[in-house]
């Protein structure tokens, strides 16, 4: 009891000093961060000691798709750790069994296994696994400008452009282009060329690297990370039917789109296409307790009906984790969460940025949907040369930088990675909210603009 006061009683001061002396942050050169200490957060915003408030335009690392604090979210872990706060992953205990049918009811098509993991990387692990077990083959294609998380396999398959030393370039992974209109691969000129000009050469990249040694082929229904790049009708459903032609497994990955984000339960439902496996965290329980798992197809999950899949986690389907998934997800269907991110995108958040994207000659591409949504910003829009340029560092990121800053002095957190910010809030964000940052928006875009040539 005391312990726990103590805790609690640390000031912002030596909550911060505890920090820099103990905590190694990933993604960061620790000796150049400084953590804001938070004090508190609600809904669409957080708040440190002093008691400035910031409108949350990242959800988190997009993940609170409810936003802060929600009550049935936080009663629900509540209760199940009053209840039963942990078990072990060999046992049918309620909130998972629960969390599993409500996630299977809402996945695309017959996707009706659930296997749960801590979080998305973890989850593609599982799916790859799952596939070259299906398969007996051993090969994944993955697309450049994407990200799959930071462990192992994932981190390989990744593309983000973010390439490491260290990475190991694990076996067996290929990477081909994806279509991307505003920065074309293939020097497209319309989006009708660049769908089938990826396709073309994806059917080439399967040709050449021998389709019997692929077992499976991951993309972002929409990339994120990587900049939010919705791809053109019907590269898809070409991709889906690549991979039935030769066997191959299509692997989704929803970590940062499902649940809502897109302005539907999950992206692929944009596109009517159905993958063999889903892999989804973040939004499935608004990140309050570490979740993730992977959605497998019938015929896949039959592969393993007499023989055991060889993989697990200690944690699995955590039940904290899904008691909060449940409730997530029961707060989203009751009140048409997925309804509303649809409509703030389309109806406020579009219109918002396209009319600054008229007024900042820095801004050289807006797009995206439902709450879900990217600003490229660039130094020339008739040459598109971006900003800043991939992985600045030091001096050439300081635009970027200022941006930032300007955005956080007005009371705006926002996403920005590289050349771009990112549009990310709650799917629960009000137009009034989104007005407010949109107007913060307009002042700081002012700074990369200056950077203009
Ligand atoms: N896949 C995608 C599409 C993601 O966006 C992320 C995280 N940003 C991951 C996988 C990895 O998830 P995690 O950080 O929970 O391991």
């Amino acid at each position: 009891m005391a312990t726990a006061r103590t805790r609690r009683e640390r000031t912002a001061e030596q909550i911060t000093a505890d920090d820099r002396a103990h905590v190694f942050h990933p993604w960061a050169a620790q000796d150049l961060i400084a953590p804001l200490a938070v004090a508190g957060a609600q809904g669409s915003y957080f708040w440190d000691h002093d008691a400035n408030r910031y409108l949350d335009f990242s959800s988190g690392l997009v993940f609170t798709n409810l936003g802060y604090q929600h009550p049935a979210v936080v009663a629900a872990v509540q209760e199940q750790a009053a209840r039963l706060a942990t078990f072990a992953p060999g046992f049918a205990v309620e909130a998972r069994s629960q969390a599993a049918r409500l996630i299977a009811e809402r996945t695309p098509g017959e996707l009706n296994r659930i296997l749960f993991t801590n979080g998305g990387a973890e989850a593609v692990e599982n799916a790859v696994r799952l596939a070259r077990l299906h398969t007996g083959r051993h090969k994944v294609l993955s697309a450049y400008r994407s990200y799959h998380g930071a462990t192992g396999t994932a981190i390989n398959l990744t593309g983000d452009p973010r390439r490491w030393p260290s990475d190991q370039g694990t076996a067996g992974a290929v990477r081909f282009w994806a279509p991307f209109p505003y920065r074309s691969p293939f020097h497209s000129d319309s989006a009708e060329q660049e769908c089938e000009r990826a396709l073309q050469h994806l059917d080439d990249t399967l040709a050449f690297e021998g389709p019997s040694t692929i077992a499976a082929l991951i993309l972002e229904t929409i990339p994120g990370t990587a900049g939010i790049m919705v791809p053109p009708a019907g590269y898809l459903a070409g991709v889906r039917e690549l991979c039935d032609r030769h066997g191959i497994v299509f692997i989704l990955d929803e970590v940062m789109t499902g649940f809502g984000r897109t302005g539907a339960w999950f992206a692929a439902d944009h596109f009517g296409v159905v993958p063999d496996l889903l892999t989804f965290a973040k939004g499935v329980n608004s990140g309050y307790v570490p979740l993730g798992g992977v959605a497998i197809s019938e015929e896949i999950a039959a592969t393993f009906g007499r023989r055991p899949y060889p993989g697990g986690l200690t944690y699995s389907g955590h039940p904290l984790a899904c008691a909060a998934a449940v409730a997530t997800i029961e707060v989203m269907s009751a009140q048409d969460v997925v309804g509303r991110a649809r409509r703030i995108g389309a109806e406020v958040i579009g219109p918002g940025l396209r009319a600054l994207a008229e007024r900042h000659p820095s801004v050289g591409e807006v797009r995206g949907l439902g709450a879900f949504w990217a600003v490229e910003l660039v130094r020339d829009r008739a040459s598109r040369d971006p900003l800043v340029p991939y992985n600045a560092t030091g001096t050439a990121a300081a635009p970027m930088a200022r941006f930032t800053s300007a955005c956080r002095e007005r009371g705006l957190w926002p996403f920005v990675h590289m050349n771009r910010t990112h549009v990310v809030p709650p799917c629960t964000v009000t137009e009034a909210e989104v007005k407010e940052g949109l107007a913060v928006l307009d002042e700081a875009l002012a700074v990369t603009d200056a950077y203009v040539v």
